[in-house]
């Protein structure tokens, strides 16, 4: 239980979307399944807009991904944080991590990692090759972290018990990118610690990202949180939808019907009578009648 003002808050959810692009059924699916989550537990809903990677931001979409919300009915509690305006603490985080002497500076090509490695399940295993090497010039290279054997468990709240032995499955990864740009692990797990959010409810897609950002957590003194990972929207070529994917934009003009979709997507089954009715109804039923155990197992 932690104190958030002057209420104890027992849960505080979030739903952090990548401006990349509109938002689309994918995100759409995340966006509801953390809002039902938050809301059927009497708990908190925060949005956070992840931009913190320049080139990748489209400019505009993160206003339309706020207003696309704001007509969905899905309100959120506080001010909307933006990743790209908090360097300064992510800054702070990474010199934490290096008084404990666990980064350093990697001066590796792409190439080179990929030619050495081995293939683990979020991209090419690196090989260490930086470790040790303290010729690398710190201010043209990437950070990162040192990753141990011990293995990593977590309880998600669909799938189970997970264990990942970093070393092993991921080895050492980035934190910072040589140009500056602070790596998602990172900023996620300052972000998440900083608003006080205790349950993260989020795409599968990111389910093999969690014991990295659970490393972290332990490495900054950060309290663990609780997850719950969803299943993924593919396209028919089972692909996740993206933007890479050309995943279209959720239609508004029928923005009851595209809600009702995502509720049914996990496995919610809304009566067919509340397609006629209107976006405060559906949000009645939708929360009063939240069951995790009808969301679909896809993993
Ligand atoms: N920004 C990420 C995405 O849009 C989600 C990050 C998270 O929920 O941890 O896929």
């Amino acid at each position: 239980m932690m104190l958030c003002g002057n209420t104890l808050a027992v849960y505080r959810g979030r739903f952090a979307p990548s401006p990349t692009g509109l938002l689309h059924f994918g995100s759409l699916v995340a966006a509801v399944g953390s809002y039902l989550d938050a809301k059927s537990n009497h708990g908190e809903w925060l949005v956070r807009i992840d931009d913190l990677d320049p080139p990748r931001v489209v400019p505009g979409a993160s206003k339309e991904i706020l207003s696309t919300l704001d007509s969905l009915g899905m309100e959120w509690d506080g001010e909307v944080v933006y990743q790209s305006q908090r360097n300064d603490i992510y800054q702070e985080a990474l010199a934490s991590l290096n008084k404990l002497g666990l980064i350093y500076p990697c001066a590796c090509t792409r190439k080179k990692i990929i030619d050495s490695g081995m293939m683990g399940m979020s991209g090419p295993i690196y090989p260490g090759t930086c470790r040790n090497n303290r010729s690398v010039h710190a201010k043209l290279s990437a950070w990162r972290i040192e990753t141990k054997s011990d293995p990593i468990v977590f309880q998600d709240l669909l799938s189970g018990s997970i264990c990942q032995r970093l070393n092993r499955e991921v080895g050492d990864f980035v934190l910072q990118r040589a140009d500056g740009v602070y790596a998602y692990q990172l900023a996620v797990v300052v972000d998440d610690a900083e608003q006080n959010i205790t349950h993260v409810v989020r795409g599968a897609d990111l389910q093999d990202s969690t014991p990295r950002q659970i490393y972290l957590q332990q490495l900054l003194g950060y309290p663990v949180l609780t997850y719950m990972h969803l299943p993924l929207v593919t396209n028919h070529a089972g692909e996740k939808l993206s933007k890479q994917t050309q995943a279209t934009p959720i239609d508004l003009s029928n923005a009851l019907a595209q809600l009702i979709a995502a509720l049914g997507f996990l496995g919610q089954e809304p009566p067919v009578d509340l397609s006629n009715s209107d976006i405060p109804s559906f949000w009645q039923w939708a929360i009063e009648n939240w069951r995790l155990e009808k969301i679909p197992c896809q993993i």
